[in-house]
């Protein structure tokens, strides 16, 4: 990546922190340019990703900003039954697959299943999502040898 993108890349997420009115700290910027690479991580990775770069970073440091980060709008998050919940810079609203045997996460463009306009009495319905859940290329391919 060439010097100019990068630092565009910092200015973007200095922006995007400024837009919700959090402080800009180091580790915010560092946590929020991971996420700009749309990759799906738990905190556990954002967590190692990001110590590469800071140095000392807890999880318990990243999961507080993640928090902060969701209150805000600036990230969503994907729970994965069986895995650690990943995170994701919150973009178009979008569903997702899942791999089963390896926890993998990826995007996908599907319509989403309205709101039911009866059977749900006294309910007040958030959202809902479409989760395909099934096999990775890799796992396929490791599984078929
Ligand atoms: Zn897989
Ligand atoms: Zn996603």
């Amino acid at each position: 990546m060439t010097r100019e993108a990068v630092a565009s890349e910092r200015d973007e997420a200095i922006q995007r922190l400024r837009d919700v009115g959090l402080r800009v700290t180091g580790p915010r910027l560092e946590i929020l340019q991971i996420l700009a690479g749309g990759e799906h991580l738990d905190v556990e990775s954002l967590t190692a990703a990001a110590r590469e770069r800071l140095g000392t970073l807890t999880s318990q440091a990243v999961y507080e900003m993640l928090r902060h980060f969701l209150d805000t709008g600036l990230v969503t998050k994907f729970d994965r039954p069986g895995w650690p919940a990943v995170f994701e810079i919150a973009d178009a609203p979008h569903n997702h697959a899942l791999c089963i045997s390896c926890g993998r996460v990826e995007n996908v463009e599907s319509t989403t299943p309205r709101k039911p306009t009866t059977g749900l009495p006294g309910w007040h319905v958030d959202g809902s999502e479409v989760v395909f859940k099934g096999q990775c290329p890799d796992c396929r391919a490791s599984i078929e040898g």
